[in-house]
């Protein structure tokens, strides 16, 4: 018994067993929640099959009702919702609050959009014309950096597509989707979404189960290539939302002193635990020097803490595993470069990471080569911009990148050379819910948000009628 239960066909339910999650700040257990076995995903499967003919037909304005509604319950209880996620997930409790809201933001965005049939011939001799149907059961899977936000990149747009869904949370970061499946059971006939925990056991059946018609995923691309393998024999469709390597490109006419706080926010947000964070910055030789001091004082002066109290800006890395990881590549970034700031974990309880940077150090190394997902930053020296845009692209992925420069002409076409799904100029990760989102190369397959990640939840059908 848990006070975080399942929601499978509308019914809150305990799991088929119990477990802990831990609050990252302070290595203790925040609460246990229902841990569902394979028959009641099997069951919630079941229930989003059987609602799916029902919630197809029903009119897009009503899905669409349903969907400001839930957007209004999730507002109503933003600071319930806000204070779980800090404990369960370790950011501070005013970024928990800004991710709730812009949880309830992306389910007004996409509550406005419409899927209208399209009519591409009417003449004497036939009539064409284009729709966009459901496609059934989804599959929706999430990382542990953004559970509420990265929630509401899927299920509003399924649902206004009038899919049924079977949601699933990361295993470390189960409760603020749990409590909103309480919150919103009422407001959606039974089966239309159903939300299950697992302890990571269960992405892959949910990949392979013959009755989910799309995956729609978003982690890393190690488990994004696992996905795609186990949703080829049922045919499913795939969306993919996967790890990145952003690059940031300082051109050597901006003002260190004004560029360093915003490349410092693009790299360290969420204590760098963001696919689209700046994870390695290129600077002009002019300017190298300035740029570094200025990144090392801002992580100098960086407040850690728990995220429930006031004044923290940083909270601890999300679990366990992601710290051990993130301190094995601060040794690669003390053996391939210099640590100028941080370069240590802070405290003894709590997986605190001091905001650490690293200079003279270039690719080829691990800390520049990989995605490192946490509080470090390896700054890079360059001379000349085309090569640095070379060398920001000699990597598996695309998603996003920036370029930072006074003269924007010269930046825009730099921009436009990057090999990434998205390229921000004087700014980082800046994203909107009417912009589609989505990675090149091995940072993904298709797009989330926008009018097309709202047609990725929909199968074209064309009727062609002969007159
Ligand atoms: P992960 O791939 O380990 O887990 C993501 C989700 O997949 C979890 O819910 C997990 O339980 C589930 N899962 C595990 N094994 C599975 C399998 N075999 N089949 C299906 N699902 C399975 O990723 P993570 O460590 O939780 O998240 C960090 C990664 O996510 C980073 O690489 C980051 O860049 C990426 N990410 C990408 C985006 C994006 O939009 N591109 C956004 C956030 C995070």
């Amino acid at each position: 018994m848990s006070d975080f239960k399942l929601l499978i066909n509308g019914h809150l339910v305990d799991g088929d067993s119990v477990m802990d999650v831990i609050n990252p700040a302070t290595e203790e257990p925040v609460a246990q929640c229902a841990r569902a076995s394979k028959a009641q995903l099997d069951q919630a499967v079941a229930a989003a099959k059987a609602a799916f003919p029902a919630w197809a037909a029903t009119p897009i304005d009503e899905r669409r009702k349903a969907l400001i509604t839930m957007a209004d319950v999730i507002q109503a209880n933003i600071a319930d919702l806000a204070r779980l996620l800090t404990q369960e997930q370790g950011k501070p409790l005013e970024a928990a609050m800004g991710e709730v809201f812009g949880a309830a933001a992306f389910f007004r965005y996409f509550a406005s959009l419409d899927l209208p049939a399209k009519v591409v011939q009417d003449t004497a001799d036939a009539k064409v014309e284009i729709r966009r149907k459901p496609l059934g059961v989804i599959g929706a899977i999430v990382p542990w950096n953004f559970p509420m936000i990265l929630m509401a990149f899927k299920v509003p747009a399924a649902l206004l597509a009038g899919n049924t869904i079977v949601l699933k949370p990361a295993a470390t970061t189960p409760l603020t989707t749990l409590r909103f499946a309480a919150l919103v059971k009422d407001l959606l006939p039974p089966g239309v979404l159903n939300v299950i925990a697992d302890a990571n056991d269960l992405g892959a059946e949910i990949t392979k189960h013959p009755d989910i018609r799309k995956i729609s995923f978003t982690g890393s691309t190690e488990t994004g290539k696992r996905v795609m393998a186990g949703a080829a024999d049922a045919l499913k469709r795939v969306t993919l939302e996967l790890g990145g390597n952003d690059a940031a490109i300082v051109m050597g006419d901006v003002d260190p002193v004004l560029t360093a706080p915003k490349i410092f926010a693009a790299a360290f947000q969420n204590s760098g635990q963001v696919c689209i964070a700046a994870k390695r910055v290129y600077v002009h030789e002019s300017i190298y020097d300035a740029m570094c001091d200025e990144l090392a004082k801002l992580a100098d002066a960086a407040v850690l803490g728990d995220g429930l109290e006031q004044g923290t800006q940083f909270g601890p890395l999300q679990n366990k595993a992601q710290f051990d990881k993130v301190l094995g590549y601060i040794e690669a970034g003390r053996r391939d470069g210099k640590v100028i700031a941080g370069g240590a974990r802070q405290g003894d309880k709590g997986y605190f990471i001091r905001p650490t940077i690293v200079r003279d150090i270039t690719d080829g190394s691990k800390l520049v080569d990989e995605e490192q997902f946490g509080p470090v930053l390896p700054v890079i020296r360059y001379s000349d911009a085309s090569d640095a845009v070379t060398r920001a692209n000699a990597s598996d992925y695309g998603l996003g990148g920036s370029i930072w420069a006074k003269d924007s002409d010269k930046a825009w076409d730099l921009a436009a050379g990057m090999e990434s799904g998205t390229v921000w100029i004087n700014k980082h990760a800046d994203l909107q819910p009417h912009l589609p989102f989505g990675g090149a190369k091995f940072s993904g397959l298709g797009s989330e948000l926008g009018e097309e990640g709202l047609v990725e939840f929909t199968q074209v059908q064309v009727l062609n009628m002969a007159r």
